[in-house]
């Protein structure tokens, strides 16, 4: 008989008032016996509904019955079938809209903890799996990968795999993509991803920082050097702004800006001198995973009043509501239905307030969600010192720009069919410089299939 609890065994965390002063990891996962109890939960439905959910189809009946057998490593290699990165999607796939949304028990209960079982199944196995290494036979044909993110590093290990010799040319100086650049420490330790990169080396996969392709190779001359294919996997860093009067004021950033500096460039660890902006009141723009990760991140180096700005309402934030849930109980203040039009700025040049409207939700729009209207007359000044603007990215078009018949959307997204195959003959593409800015599990889901489609193609020639 199934544990028929109503309720999804609690995921153990840090105290709210310390842990918005530090940057451990908020989740401190389920000990062995609380993993066993929330996989009794899962009733083992013959056709696995949850599993529609999953955009790489992940066993999840399959593995949740070896974690109720005790079996973990057998759980894992379930997993790893589908999944490349566990420990990964397990902490920051949005489960709720995803796998679990499909879960049977969740129609009137709560569902099965399927992506906290997934984190328990990946971490059992760092601490205490194989660690063999099986390094495949060469097959003699090289490759090419853009971008060292969920994508590109996914396509390196499946075509790794396949026997290639696999290369990965990365921007920046560390690879993992927002997985490192973006995602705070207390929500993806960076060793986790680390792990990953370099169980990718183990087996072969050679990864080049610091080349910006587009700018110190360009993909024809990555031809010219024997790759047969190329994978581009480049991502979506770029942001944007709202182009409003004063967002050159001393105290404006990116999200994306303000999050590197804490997650690149160190500013996570206590002792290291990383130059950040130090604000007493910040306003965050947006609504997103983004915004609320650069929300907790002000918050933890000591900012006093930190405001989530939104023009829609809280039900239509567009974070995970896990995210939402812990960003309130840190003690971000969540202002919704409001919308900057005017940053202010003293003679000096820096920051010191925000001109705001006050927002109301119309009729929906393409999206379906019901699109905000300004209230007229309802200006107010918002008294702040630092605005984060995290209202979106688009793909950088520095490879669109110096690459021949690569065909891109309106948006600069680079067009690709289902298995990743561009307009340009060998080169494949996938993840966020495909979609626009999307998940985490998807870009992984892409590099697969393009991984595949790329050892066809070869094959084939
Ligand atoms: P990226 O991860 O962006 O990787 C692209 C890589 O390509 C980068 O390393 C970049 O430096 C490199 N690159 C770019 N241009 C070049 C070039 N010219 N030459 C060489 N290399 C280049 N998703 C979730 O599922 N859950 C979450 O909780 C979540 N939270 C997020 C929080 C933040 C702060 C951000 C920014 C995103 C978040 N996302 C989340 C989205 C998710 O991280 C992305 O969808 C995913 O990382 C996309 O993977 P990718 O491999 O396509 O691109
Ligand atoms: Fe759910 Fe993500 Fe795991 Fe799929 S990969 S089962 S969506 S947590
Ligand atoms: Fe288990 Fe839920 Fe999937 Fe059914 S739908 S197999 S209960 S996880």
């Amino acid at each position: 008989m199934p544990n028929m609890n109503p309720k999804k065994m609690d995921m153990p965390l840090q105290d709210p008032n310390v842990r918005n002063k530090n940057f451990d990891e908020v989740a401190l996962g389920y000990t062995l016996e609380q993993a066993m109890e929330e996989a009794d939960r899962c009733l083992q439905c013959k056709h696995k509904p949850c599993m529609n959910g999953c955009p790489v189809a992940v066993d999840i009946p399959g593995f949740i019955g070896k974690v109720k057998d005790g079996d973990m490593e057998a759980a894992y290699k379930i997993i790893k079938e589908t999944s490349s990165l566990p420990a990964v999607c397990g902490r920051v796939c949005p489960q709720e809209s995803q796998c679990e949304e499909k879960c049977v028990r969740g129609i009137k209960h709560e569902s099965v903890g399927i992506g906290r079982l997934e984190r328990f199944v990946a971490d059992y196995h760092i601490a205490n799996g194989s660690t063999d290494v099986v390094i495949p036979t060469s097959n003699g044909h090289k490759v090419a990968i853009v971008g060292a993110g969920p994508a590109g590093l996914t396509c390196a290990g499946d075509i790794a795999n396949k026997g290639y010799d696999v290369t990965i040319f990365e921007a920046l100086h560390k690879a993992g993509g927002v997985l490192v650049y973006g995602i705070p420490e207390f929500r993806l330790p960076k060793a986790i991803v680390q792990k990953e990169i370099d169980g990718l080396k183990a087996i072969g996969v050679k990864v080049e920082t610091n080349m910006v392709i587009g700018k110190v190779l360009e993909i024809d001359e990555l031809f010219e050097m024997g790759y047969e294919s190329i994978f581009i996997g480049s991502g979506a860093g770029l942001p944007n702004f709202m182009n409003l009067e004063g967002e050159n004021l001393k105290g404006v950033f990116s999200a994306n800006e303000y999050l590197t500096r804490f997650n690149l460039m160190k500013a996570y660890e206590t002792g290291v001198d990383t130059p950040i902006f130090k604000a007493k009141r910040a306003a965050i723009i947006g609504g997103g995973n983004v915004a609320m990760d650069a929300a907790r991140c002000a918050k933890r180096v000591g900012c006093e009043e930190v405001y989530i700005v939104y023009r829609r309402g809280m039900d239509e934030l567009p974070a995970r509501r896990e995210e939402v849930e812990h960003a309130e109980e840190e003690g971000i203040i969540f202002k919704t239905l409001t919308n900057p039009v005017r940053i202010l700025g003293d003679e000096n040049g820096n920051c010191i307030g925000m001109e705001c409207v006050e927002m109301e939700l119309g009729e929906a729009d393409d999206s379906g969600r019901r699109r905000p209207v300004i209230k007229e007359g309802s200006n107010f000044v918002m008294d702040i010192d630092c605005m984060i603007m995290s209202i979106g990215t688009s793909p950088n078009p520095l490879i669109l720009s110096t690459t021949d018949g690569l065909d891109a959307n309106k948006w600069g997204c680079l067009i690709a069919d289902e298995d990743g195959k561009t307009s340009r003959e060998g080169v494949y593409a996938g993840g966020d410089a495909v979609t626009g800015a999307a998940t985490v599990i998807l870009a992984m889901g892409a590099g697969k299939d393009a991984a595949k489609a790329m050892d066809e193609y070869i094959q084939s020639k």
